[in-house]
């Protein structure tokens, strides 16, 4: 069987007026006018504890959405427990049928659950419509459309070669045991596509999602369950982070996790299986992409109107919570001043505010904790000697998590605003002697331990050559005028290493074949 050659899904503008605006704006709506009860998913059961906590617009923290409800270790448990249960059929299913399912649930997200699941992300994640619709909507279906094709060439692959007599075969089988999926909150795509790789594969899985991603997780759910993915193939739950992972750590059936977020919580995990590791039946598979440190370097030749836009989309999009967001930049001096210009007219024109208003660029932080810690680090630079706040700087909880888009400059290229993830509208940026190119080199190479994304703005081909070359290892996915954000499935296949991950690329198929196990067979005549 052939699968569709995937295309990317088209990007709507949500024009003034247009239809698509139309729709989202009622779905939104809709959404406002309600409160929803969201269930965990449990095999075929949705599981109601009573346990329940409100969810809310971060730009508007006093709104409710709705109320989900909360699990204990019991239902990791059960949640284990069907995944197993549901295992022998699923793996015994045609991988076309499987296909056909992840091909169905693409379409529903193209078609009839567009708005609503961009509305969800844009009020349960405060993302503007653009964003929404990029993350939510497109990313997505393109993860599944061209998962589904990395897994046909997966199967279709050359068979080994056999002599006369002998018949050798490979066979590319499931993980023996569940996978666990653990997704963070800021992209909806990335929660989406990490328990549906897996089980794409033939894999059943335990998803368990960042407790402010829930609201657009259970419109993903609905999907699946639509598409027609069994019972028990994905089980939703909501627990306690570090509740789940007690009981899943220590389960002699865990296979692999496939974890997206922050450095810190994956680290703790790999060290919790490792001090397990004699509990389980096979060494389970640890894929995680993880935190970063973005750059932007610029040579003293590029273009400071490119570069300009290239700051200020890269650093202040979906305020800075994207692991690939330019979060620490290198300017050369000659450039500096008309970069400054340009940055500060663009940042003058950008509206903040909820994202029901389409005119607004940036909207709310996640939440309190996220607000609390990147308040920290501006009111910390305010008082910092040879530290200097440029644009920006004021934050504001009453309402929502809101946080002006903030520039910091800096003498001190080791600045902590330079070397530590922030994961907000924070860009800290340091203006180089514009000869002294290669020793910024070094510094952006060794500056931060992550190596997630970087960009180089130049139009002198030694120039670009040089820093591609140096900072081979600083990005695992790396930018030639233009900015850090934005890989899109299928054509720039996205991960990092160092502190950003074990580098399996999303969306391809290096990351589909770690949930696999292949077996080799010798049959001789
Ligand atoms: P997070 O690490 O706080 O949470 C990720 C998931 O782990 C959530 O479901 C959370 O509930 C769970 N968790 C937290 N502590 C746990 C523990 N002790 N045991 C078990 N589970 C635990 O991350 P986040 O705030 O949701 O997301 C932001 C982070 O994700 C940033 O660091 C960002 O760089 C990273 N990220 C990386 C990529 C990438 O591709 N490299 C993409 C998106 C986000």
């Amino acid at each position: 069987f052939n699968v569709p050659t995937p295309v990317n899904e088209p990007v709507k503008t949500y024009a003034p007026g247009s239809p698509e605006r139309k729709e989202l704006q009622k779905a939104l709506a809709e959404a406002r006018s309600k409160q929803i009860d969201v269930p965990m998913y449990i095999g075929s059961e949705e599981v109601r504890t009573g346990n329940t906590h409100p969810m809310s617009p971060p730009h508007d923290h006093k709104h409710i959405l709705g109320h989900f409800h909360e699990g204990d270790a019991s239902h990791v448990t059960q949640a284990i427990n069907a995944a197993l249960g549901a295992k022998e059929a699923w793996e015994k299913l045609a991988w076309e049928q499987r296909a056909a399912i992840f091909l169905k649930a693409a379409d529903l997200l193209a078609g009839p659950y567009r708005s609503k699941i961009n509305a969800a992300t844009m009020l349960g994640q405060s993302k503007n419509a653009m964003q929404a619709e990029i993350d939510a909507a497109c990313e997505f279906i393109d993860f599944l459309r061209f998962n589904v094709k990395y897994m046909s060439e997966i199967y279709a692959q050359q068979p080994p070669v056999s002599g006369s007599g002998v018949w050798n075969r490979l066979e590319q089988r499931p993980l023996e045991g569940f996978v666990f999926a653990l997704t963070p909150f800021n992209f909806t795509a990335i929660a989406g596509n990490l328990p549906t790789s897996a089980a794409m594969m033939g894999n059943t899985v335990v998803w368990k999602p960042a407790y402010t991603q829930i609201y657009s997780a259970n419109v993903l759910m609905e999907v699946f369950k639509e598409a027609g993915v069994p019972d028990g193939v994905i089980n939703l739950i909501y627990v306690d982070g570090p509740v789940a992972g007690d009981i899943i750590f220590k389960h002699p059936d865990f296979a692999g996790i496939h974890f997206t977020g922050s450095t810190g919580v994956f680290q703790h995990i790999w060290k919790t299986i490792g001090a397990n590791i004699n509990t389980y039946k096979s060494y389970p598979r640890i894929v995680g992409e993880t935190g970063g440190k973005d750059f932007v370097l610029a040579h003293k030749s590029a273009s400071p109107k490119a570069l300009a836009v290239g700051l200020v989309r890269g650093a202040f999009e979906y305020q800075g919570q994207k692991c690939s967001a330019a979060s620490r930049a290198y300017i050369p001096s000659n450039l500096w001043e008309d970069v400054k210009k340009y940055m500060l007219e663009d940042l003058a024109s950008m509206k903040m505010g909820g994202t029901e208003d389409f005119t607004n660029f940036i909207n709310a932080v996640i939440d309190e904790k996220s607000f609390d810690k990147i308040a920290k680090y501006i009111e910390d630079a305010k008082k910092a000697p040879g530290v200097e706040i440029i644009a920006g700087g004021n934050c504001d909880k009453s309402k929502g998590y809101f946080i002006q888009p903030t520039v910091i400059l800096t003498q001190d290229p080791m600045y902590r605003t330079m070397c530590e993830e922030i994961f907000g509208p924070v860009l800290t940026i340091y203006v180089y002697h514009e000869e002294h190119f290669e020793t910024v080199l070094e510094l952006v190479d060794q500056t931060s331990p992550y190596a997630l994304t970087g960009a180089i703005f130049s139009q002198d081909r030694y120039a670009i050559e040089l820093a591609t070359t140096k900072l081979r290892n600083a990005a695992g996915n790396f930018y030639i005028n233009d900015k850090p954000t934005g890989a899109v499935v299928g054509q720039q296949p996205f991960g990092g290493a160092r502190a950003s991950g074990t580098n399996d690329k999303a969306g391809s198929m290096i990351n589909l074949l770690r949930w696999v196990s292949p077996r080799t067979i010798k049959e001789t005549f």
